[in-house]
């Protein structure tokens, strides 16, 4: 079976008139359809760079990025791409702001306005199509920024650290939520976090990256028992703890 992503000695600098940065190093790794992957490292170690990179935001200076088999190409679809902020836009209802990116692809009809409604009621968005940004909770507003990313159809996800300006509480519900929608649609996805816990909660292997310039210091494969698939429960099982200081230990060796 061809990966759904292949990176292959990757690098990447920053030019600018201070001089060159560089900020990823000879990263490579590969990941297969359905995989839910976590990428952490320390801050300004290059996790951002990389998405750009694999979304065809950037262009590797050396090495090559394969999707589906074929080198990315400048019309990319297929993925998509979710941010820390939601970039919701304040003028728009909640549905005319899910509905953006298939406007602007001009996909909107009346079909598609169906299938996002449908999505708005999944996702627990019901009775809010008509409301602006402001009037929901950031967990709701996390949760329209993903319908609208999804409603695209991207089969792979790059997600950079879509959590973090939330609350705790709403943080640990939201991804939950977030990681149980992911896995159910079979979607691949990529999940840049600094939090640790975040990243052991969600993903089948996580990369860990050294400062930078950005290398992979360890891959580590996190397996639960079936019973605890969903985040919250992973957080209480004992197997938790363990891969915690293993990744913890791999983040620390640079100090
Ligand atoms: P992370 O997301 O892991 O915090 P980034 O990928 O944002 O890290 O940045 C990696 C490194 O590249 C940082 O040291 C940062 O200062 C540098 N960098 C990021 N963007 C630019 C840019 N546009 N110009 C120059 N340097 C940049
Ligand atoms: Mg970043």
């Amino acid at each position: 079976m061809i990966p759904k992503l292949e990176v292959h000695g990757v690098s990447y600098s920053y030019h600018s008139a201070d001089g060159e940065t560089l900020a990823l190093s000879n990263i490579s790794f590969s990941v297969d359809s359905g995989q839910f992957w976590a990428i952490v490292g320390p801050s300004g170690c290059g996790k951002s760079t990389l998405l750009s990179l694999l979304c065809g935001l950037l262009k590797p200076d050396q090495g090559e990025i394969l999707l589906d088999g074929l080198p990315l190409s400048r019309d990319l679809t297929s993925v998509g791409y979710m941010l820390q902020k939601d970039h919701l836009f304040e003028w728009r209802s909640i549905l005319s702001n899910v509905a953006l990116g298939l406007e602007i692809r001009k996909q909107l009809d009346g079909q598609s306005r169906q299938e996002l409604k449908s999505m708005l009621r999944a996702y627990g968005l019901e009775g809010f199509e008509q409301a602006k940004p402001s009037e929901l909770s950031g967990g709701m507003r996390q949760r329209a920024a993903l319908i609208r990313t999804l409603a695209l159809k991207p089969d792979l996800l790059l997600l950079d650290e879509p959590f973090s300006a939330l609350d705790y509480q709403t943080r640990l519900s939201v991804c939950d939520d977030i990681s149980g929608i992911l896995r159910e649609s079979k979607k691949t996805a990529i999940l840049v976090t600094h939090d640790l816990s975040e990243a052991i909660s969600v993903a089948d292997r996580i990369l860990i990256l050294s400062p930078r310039p950005g290398r992979i210091k360890a891959a580590i494969t996190i397996e639960f028992p079936d019973c605890a698939s969903r985040p919250l429960d992973r957080r209480n099982c004992p197997e938790f703890s363990i891969y915690f200081n293993q990744v913890w230990k791999e983040l620390k060796t640079d100090e």
